[in-house]
C-alpha cells in the first residue's frame, strides 16, 4: 500500500491538525491522497501548494558554529561539551529543549526519552503550548486522561455542530468542508461562537457574536438552562460522572437566567435562547472547540465548560456526538503521546501517580527520572532571561516571533549562555541568536508518523533526498544522547526503531489509560513502511484501531467516572484602560502557515496578504486618526508591533486583530507578538494570545 502510483509517495501534508493525506513525488507535486480517510483525496489551498515549497532557497544546509560552518562531528561534540557542562555545573534543570509541534512523533519520542530519562529533567516543552495546552488539561480534569472522544465521522454524522472559537472554514479548511457537506447533505446545523465574524461565523446558521472572554458563562448559563427546563441526562449523570452538584450550582451563580448571560456575553438575548434551544432540542451534538478557547488565561475552564454540558446530558460517546477539539498543528496529539509537553511523562503517564513513574523509570530503565514537571513554554523563557536555564536546544520552530511579550524572548535568546537552534530554514529571529545551527530535514525528506485530530496516526514518507548535510531530528538527538554517555538506550537506526519502543511503552504495565498502541510494537520494518492509517489505541494483539472512545459510559480514572468541573466566569488577565482602549486578537489566515516559512515562498498564497495588517472597526480608526492602508502602530504594556490598517466590521468596535503570521524579518515589527501580553492559564500554562489590551496611532 506504500505506493499509489510508481511516481508518488503517501505522506501527510505538515500544516493544520487536520491531517490530510497527501501524495508526494519528485517532480515535485502533490495531490490529496484519495486513500487517506481524513480527507478522501481533498486538500486545502496551503494543500495544494506544497510542491511549490520545496525549493532549497533559505534551507539551512550544513552545521554552523558561531555564523562559521562546519562538520557535524565538531558541531555535535560541542553541544554535547555544553549540555553536559551545564548540567554538572548547576544541575539537569539548567538545561532545557523547546520543540514543536511540526517534529515527527519519532523526533518527541527520543527528544522526551533523553530529557526526563537520561538528563533528569523535565524541562521540554513545545509550540503546541501555545496551541491546545488548555485542550489537554480540560480533557485532563474531565476525563482521567487527554482524549478525545470523537472522529471524523461524528462530523458527517451530527444534526448541530456549534464551533467556540475556532475559525475552521480556514484554520481546518477540509474539516469544514466537511461540514458543509453535512449541512448539504442532512441539515446539520452549524453554530459560530466567536467575537470575530470569521469566514467560519459568515457561513454558519447561527452566529453568537460573543463579548472576549465570556465563554464561561454562555456554558455554564447552558448548563444552568438545560437543568431549568428538564434536558439533562440524569442516568447518565448517575452512571458515569461525579462532580454535578456543585458543577451546577457554579452555573447557576453564574447565570440564573438567560438575560444575565445575554448582558455578561454582550449578545441579544434572543439569539442566546436560539443556542440554547437547538442544544436543548438537538440530541446529535458536536461542538469543536480551538484556539478561540484554549489561548486564554481560563483556557482550561472554557474546556470543562464546554465538555461538562455534554457530560450532563449524556451527548458523548455515540455516533455525532461530543466535544471535539481541533489541535492547530499537525503533530500536536503525537507530541502530547509521548510527553512532549513539560508536565507530562509519556504514554500519557503524569507525574502525580507512583505507578506511572516507576513503569517509565522501569521501561527506559532510565538512570535519572524527572519526578516532576518542567518549565512550560513562558516560564521556560522566562527562566533562560533570568540565567536559570544555562543551554537550550530549540527544534524546529521560532520563539523570537511567535511567543507573546517577543522582546523579552529575545532578549532571553540573547543572553542564553548556549544556545542550539536545529532547524530546516536558515535566517529566522530565533536561529539569529544561535550558538549552534543544526540542518534539520524538511518535510518530503523525513520519515516517521503524526497524530492528526481524530487520533489518527499517519505515516510521513520521504520522496526527496536529504540536502546538504540535513538529517533528521531524531538522529540528532541520538547522536548527542550517544556523546552523554547514553548510547545503548539511544541505540536506534531507524524512525521503525524508536516507533516500536513508543507502541511498547504505551503497552507496558497500562492498566488504565487508554492511550495503548501496543498492537504496533512489533510491526516489521516493511509494515511499519506501509502502515496505513489508523486510529489509537491499538490494544496489544490487534492492528485496527478505534474509531470513538467512551462510549461505554467507563472513564479512565481510578472510580471510572468522568469529572464535571465547577467553573465561574472570570475575566481575561488584562482589562482595557484608558492608556490601552482597544483588545487585540491574533490568529491564522486561510493561505499562511505559522511564521510563512514554508508558504511565504509561494506567490499565490501570499496574494491573500501581501503584509501585515491590523484589522480596526471604522470608529475606532477614526478615533485614532487612521485611514484605510495607513500604517499603524499597535501598542501594549509589553511591546510595539506594526500593521497596515484594514477597515472592517467583522469585530465590534473596541477590538482589534492581527494575523499571526508576519515575523520582524518577514517585515519590521510585523510580528504581533511584540505586543501581546504573556498572561498565561494558571493550569494549562497557555498563553492568553487572543486577548491584549492596545492602542493603536499612525506611525
Ligand atoms: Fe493540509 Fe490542513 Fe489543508 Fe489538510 S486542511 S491540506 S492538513 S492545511
Amino acid at each position: 500500500t506504500a505506493l499509489t502510483t510508481p511516481a508518488l509517495v503517501r505522506t501527510t501534508c505538515p500544516y493544520c491538525g487536520t491531517g490530510c493525506g497527501v501524495l508526494g513525488g519528485p517532480s515535485p507535486v502533490t495531490a490529496g491522497d484519495p486513500g487517506h480517510p481524513a480527507n478522501h483525496g481533498r486538500v486545502c489551498t496551503k494543500g495544494s501548494a506544497l510542491g511549490e515549497t520545496l525549493s532549497l532557497e533559505n534551507r539551512l544546509l550544513h552545521p554552523m558554529v558561531k555564523g562559521e560552518r562546519t562538520g557535524w562531528e565538531t558541531a555535535l561534540d560541542l553541544v554535547a561539551a555544553r549540555f553536559r557542562a551545564a548540567i554538572e555545573t548547576h544541575g539537569p534543570e539548567s538545561v532545557a529543549f523547546y520543540a514543536s509541534g511540526q517534529l515527527l512523533t519519532e523526533d518527541y519520542y527520543v527528544a522526551n526519552k533523553l530529557m526526563k530519562g537520561f538528563i533528569g529533567a523535565a524541562n521540554i516543552d513545545t509550540n503546541s503550548r501555545l496551541c491546545m495546552a488548555s485542550s489537554v488539561a480540560g480533557h485532563v480534569r474531565a476525563f482521567g486522561e487527554d482524549i478525545v472522544p470523537c472522529c471524523y465521522e461524528d462530523l458527517d454524522e451530527a444534526d448541530l455542530v456549534i464551533l467556540v472559537g475556532s475559525n475552521a472554514a480556514w484554520c481546518h479548511p477540509i474539516l469544514f468542508r466537511r461540514l458543509t457537506d453535512a449541512r448539504a447533505r442532512r441539515g446539520t446545523r452549524l453554530v459560530a461562537i466567536d467575537p470575530r465574524r470569521s469566514a467560519t461565523a459568515s457561513d454558519c446558521d447561527l452566529f453568537l457574536p460573543i463579548h472576549p472572554g465570556t465563554d464561561v458563562l454562555l456554558f455554564n448559563g447552558l448548563l444552568a438552562h438545560l437543568a431549568r427546563i428538564g434536558a439533562l441526562d440524569k442516568a447518565y449523570l448517575e452512571r458515569s460522572t461525579a462532580g454535578f452538584p456543585a458543577t451546577l450550582a457554579a452555573a447557576q451563580q453564574d447565570a440564573p437566567d438567560v438575560e444575565t448571560v445575554a448582558r455578561g456575553c454582550g449578545l441579544e438575548v434572543a439569539l442566546v435562547e436560539a443556542f440554547y434551544a437547538a442544544f436543548a432540542a438537538t440530541r446529535r451534538v458536536v461542538t469543536v472547540y480551538s484556539q478561540g478557547v484554549n489561548q486564554s488565561s481560563h483556557g482550561t475552564d472554557k474546556v470543562n465548560a464546554i465538555i461538562n454540558c455534554h457530560l450532563a446530558t449524556g451527548r458523548i460517546g455515540a455516533p455525532g456526538m461530543g466535544p471535539f477539539s481541533f489541535t492547530g498543528q499537525p503533530n500536536a496529539m503525537g507530541g502530547r503521546e509521548v510527553g512532549g509537553l513539560a508536565n507530562q511523562l509519556a504514554a500519557h503517564a503524569g507525574f502525580t501517580e507512583a505507578a506511572d513513574l516507576d513503569r517509565v523509570r522501569d521501561f527506559w530503565r532510565a538512570p535519572r527520572l524527572a519526578e516532576r514537571p518542567g518549565l512550560k513554554a513562558v516560564e521556560l523563557f522566562n527562566a533562560l532571561g533570568e540565567g536559570r536555564i544555562r543551554a537550550l536546544w530549540v527544534m524546529g520552530t521560532n520563539p523570537a516571533a511567535s511567543l507573546p511579550d517577543a522582546a523579552r524572548v529575545r532578549a532571553a535568546l540573547e543572553s542564553c549562555d548556549f544556545l542550539v537552534v536545529s532547524d530546516c530554514v536558515a535566517g529566522t529571529d530565533t536561529a539569529r541568536h544561535a550558538d549552534v545551527l543544526l540542518p534539520a530535514a524538511a518535510w518530503g525528506e523525513k520519515a516517521g508518523t503524526v497524530t492528526n485530530s481524530e487520533r489518527r496516526i499517519s505515516r510521513q514518507r520521504a520522496f526527496m533526498p536529504l540536502p546538504g548535510e540535513a538529517r533528521p531530528d531524531w538522529w540528532m538527538l541520538t547522536q548527542v544522547a550517544r556523546r552523554l554517555g547514553h548510547g545503548a538506550a539511544f541505540a536506534y537506526d531507524s524512525p521503525a526503531d524508536i516507533f516500536r519502543e513508543h507502541a511498547a511503552l504505551s503497552g507496558f504495565r497500562n492498566e488504565r489509560r487508554l492511550f495503548d498502541i501496543s498492537g504496533l510494537a512489533d510491526l516489521s520494518d516493511a509494515d511499519y513502511e506501509a502502515l496505513d492509517p489508523v486510529q489509537w489505541p491499538v490494544p496489544a494483539g490487534q492492528r485496527a484501531g478505534t474509531a470513538r472512545l467512551l462510549t461505554q459510559g467507563r472513564f479512565p480514572t481510578p472510580d471510572g467516572r468522568a469529572r464535571l468541573v465547577p467553573v465561574r466566569q472570570a475575566a481575561p488577565a488584562h482589562a482595557p484602560s484608558t492608556a490601552a482602549p482597544l483588545v487585540l486578537n491574533t490568529g491564522r489566515l486561510r493561505d499562511q502557515w505559522h511564521t510563512m516559512t514554508r508558504t511565504g515562498e509561494v506567490p499565490r498564497l501570499m496574494a491573500q496578504a501581501a503584509e501585515a495588517f491590523v484589522a480596526v472597526h471604522p470608529l475606532d480608526a477614526a478615533a485614532a486618526g487612521l485611514r484605510e492602508g495607513d500604517i499603524a502602530d499597535i501598542t501594549s504594556a509589553w511591546g510595539r508591533a506594526r500593521g497596515r490598517v484594514r477597515l472592517s466590521d467583522d469585530l465590534s468596535a473596541g477590538q482589534i486583530f492581527m494575523p499571526m503570521h508576519w515575523t520582524d524579518e518577514a517585515m519590521p515589527f510585523g510580528s504581533p507578538g511584540r505586543a501581546v501580553n504573556p498572561d498565561c492559564d494558571a493550569v494549562s500554562g497557555q498563553p492568553e494570545l487572543k486577548h491584549t489590551p492596545v492602542r493603536l496611532s499612525p506611525v
